[in-house]
């Protein structure tokens, strides 16, 4: 006789692997809309790559449900892993901490919104499998993006650019595969008002570039306000750059060789000339001019000063309030 076995338990999916070959990390800010569509797309993308894999979101301080729905999603999948921060630390401490918690031989940091299609990770994946250790992506502008938006982005990238030596094309977005090595690379780097696009290209290695049509953001609306954004970008200049500072040296040679010039010649006219030295309206404005110049210069020191006392005073640059899935989190101070 023959019992039918009957199995008791249902098969497993995967089981969540210690070291999977990619990970997708995903910083979301209040996002609950988005979350279940963006795991949805990638649970059905990721399969078709024979990679095992891992979805790690970093909550960077929601006040809405994604926590939640994280955790549930967890339930549900083993592979989604999550953290949340204690408060709103912002997208670039989001990315850095998600990346830390990464075990993947190869990290894919994306956005939760799911302007970052997921239909592009296979071209991304095999990229890396060719050999490039950092795979970029150009985002090609989406009608829908504001011509403000679309204008001061260009902008910005040629200015940081000029400033810094760091060749940034303009549409580089925190959408990319890292290799292992590159990732490692990144979690060296310790510094405070992080901008990783910059940091990424800092460290170098084979690379290679991809575009992709950026799409509409699914639900829900941007937290990047013009003040974020305005604060990104100086962080950009102010950590690759020390040409604002320089500013003042050429300014500084620039007037003294017009007040040599104004010198001689009014000596010249003492001297030679019967007229006398003419108004002073002019002198007062130049004066105006000359401090206004260095009032600006002053903060500009005053800026970078402040950058090195945040350094200095070394307090963590993001906490952890609560994790699901990783078994050993790794906090601001470990990785310092
Ligand atoms: N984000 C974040 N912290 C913030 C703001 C944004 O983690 O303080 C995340 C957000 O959830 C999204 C990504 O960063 O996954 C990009 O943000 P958003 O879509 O608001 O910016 P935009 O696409 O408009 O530039
Ligand atoms: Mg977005």
């Amino acid at each position: 006789m023959n019992p039918t076995v009957t199995l008791k338990y249902p098969a497993p999916v995967a089981l969540p692997q210690a070291h999977p070959d990619l990970s997708i990390v995903i910083p979301a800010y209040s996002e609950e809309g988005n979350l279940e569509q963006i795991y949805l797309e990638l649970s059905k993308i990721l399969p078709t790559l024979q990679l095992s894999w891992e979805i790690i979101f970093a909550d960077d301080g929601s006040l809405d449900q994604s926590w939640q729905i994280i955790q549930d999603l967890h339930q549900k999948d083993q592979r989604v892993k999550g953290i949340r921060f204690s408060r709103n630390f912002g997208h670039q401490y989001a990315l850095y901490a998600g990346l830390a918690q990464a075990k993947g031989r190869a990290v894919i940091s994306m956005d939760a919104d799911l302007q970052h299609p997921p239909s592009v990770i296979p071209e991304l994946v095999s990229e890396w499998q060719n050999g490039s250790r950092i795979v970029y992506t150009i985002r090609l502008d989406h009608a829908d993006i504001s011509f403000f938006k679309k204008t001061t982005s260009r902008w910005f990238y040629k200015l940081l650019s000029f400033l810094s030596g760091v060749k940034l094309e303009s549409g580089t977005a925190d959408f990319r595969l890292m290799d292992r090595q590159v990732v490692d690379s990144i979690l060296r780097l310790r510094e405070e008002g992080l901008f990783l696009r910059g940091l990424v290209k800092w460290v170098g290695y084979p690379s290679s570039s991809i575009t992709f049509q950026s799409g509409e953001r699914f639900r829900g609306v941007s937290h990047y306000n013009l003040k974020k954004m305005v604060k990104l970008a100086w962080a950009g200049i102010t950590s690759f750059s020390l040409v604002p500072l320089r500013i003042g040296i050429v300014i500084g040679i620039i007037t003294s060789m017009a007040a040599f010039g104004e010198l001689a010649y009014a000596i010249y006219a003492k001297l030679f000339t019967e007229t006398a030295v003419p108004g002073w309206a002019s002198a007062v404005s130049i004066l105006s001019i000359l401090f206004g110049v260095l009032f600006i210069l002053v903060g500009l020191l005053g800026e970078y000063i402040g950058r090195i006392l945040i350094e200095v005073r070394g307090r963590p640059r993001f906490l952890i309030s609560d994790h699901v899935g990783v078994e050993q989190v790794r906090t601001d101070d470990a990785i310092r």
